[in-house]
């Protein structure tokens, strides 16, 4: 059930919504909207009857079901996009897209800093790199681990940029969030829920990747399992499912863009480097992913593509990012939103 409370409402009333909520054998979770708070009441739904009582209760608007299976990512919880506040110049789910961009792996110090000054330069608002890479092969490079988060850690100092890396295992979740101002949780851990209940009792918002075989129902469950956590801060991410096509290294899914935007309230981005496994093609779908309603995007950018450890044939070079981002602009204008 939603509990919809009148705006302006007093602390002390939501507190006792909130209080009366448990007492009734439910979760309350509360969703700071920019006008009024919302609170989920997470528990069976076969007690509706007795949820209604709420409804008599001082500064309660309504008292409303939640019919869709996810219930906090659900749209009805919220009409207005959740923005999440990365630093105090970063928030995703607002009027600006936000870039982030940088190699798929951090490989060395220099590799990192030559990145991270390059996309920032160029106009990228947050920093990606990866430490604990979950690779196909077990022959492949694994990441740099700790020593990766480090560096990245000195390549915000360096810059500014906030970073974004992945988390692979419930084991090292805590480590990252040491270093790390957003936790990506990869295609391959998407439905991984140990590690989706870790990172939601975390308080660091979570890149959430769709997975390569996931639909947008099964993608907004695994978002459920991080906000029921506690944790209201998600970020979804579209990168490519897997189809018969062979021509791109995965099928970019851009429709999925607005089906999400209906379905939930949770800020949406898009990454046209997995997506499309093509350098090539990382321009044009970035352009149509801003087209379609993405909050923002995640791009790979390497100094030297042709020698990196992982992802380099998807890597744009640093001129190619710095003329992506230009033209950009453009299609953030034309789909009224800002770069
Ligand atoms: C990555 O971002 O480098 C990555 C491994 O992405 P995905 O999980 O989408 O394959
Ligand atoms: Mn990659």
């Amino acid at each position: 059930m939603i509990i919809v409370m009148k705006a302006g409402t007093a602390t002390a009333d939501r507190d006792a919504v909130l209080k009366q909520i448990e007492e009734l054998g439910y979760k309350p979770h509360l969703i700071h909207g920019t006008t009024r708070d919302v609170i989920g009441a997470i528990g069976d739904e076969r007690g509706k009857l007795i949820l209604h009582s709420i409804e008599a209760m001082h500064g309660v608007e309504s008292v409303l079901p939640i019919l869709k299976p996810y219930k906090l990512a659900s749209r009805e919880v919220n009409r207005e996009t959740t923005r999440i506040r990365v630093s105090d110049t970063v928030v995703i789910g607002g009027d600006e897209i936000i870039v982030m961009a940088g190699p798929c792996s951090v490989e060395s110090e220099a590799q990192i800093m030559e990145s991270a000054i390059a996309v920032k330069a160029a106009g990228a608002q947050v920093l990606r790199g990866g430490a604990f890479k979950p690779r196909t092969s077990p022959y492949s490079f694994q990441g740099m681990e700790e020593e990766g988060l480090k560096l990245l850690a000195r390549a915000r100092d360096l810059t500014g940029l906030p970073v974004v890396t992945e988390v692979i295992n419930p084991e090292t979740a805590e480590l990252v969030a040491e270093y790390a101002d957003i936790l990506q949780i990869g295609a391959r851990n998407s439905q991984n829920f140990a590690l989706l209940k870790k990172v939601g009792q975390l308080k660091r918002p979570v890149l959430l990747k769709r997975g390569m075989a996931m639909t947008i129902q099964e993608f907004l469950m695994s978002a459920e399992y991080i906000l029921s956590e506690g944790n209201q801060q998600v970020i979804l991410c579209e990168r490519g499912i897997r189809t018969f096509e062979t021509a791109t290294r995965n099928t970019l899914d851009l429709s999925a863009i607005p089906v999400l935007r209906g379905m939930t309230h949770l800020p949406v981005i898009a990454d046209p480097s997995h997506g499309t496994g093509n350098h090539h093609y990382v321009a044009p779908m970035a352009y149509a992913a801003v087209a379609a309603g993405a909050d923002g995007l995640m791009i790979e950018v390497h100094p030297d593509p042709e020698h990196a450890s992982s992802d380099g044939p998807q890597s744009l070079k640093p001129s190619s990012f710095t003329a992506l981002m230009a033209k950009l602009r453009l299609f953030a204008e034309a789909a009224d939103r800002r770069l």
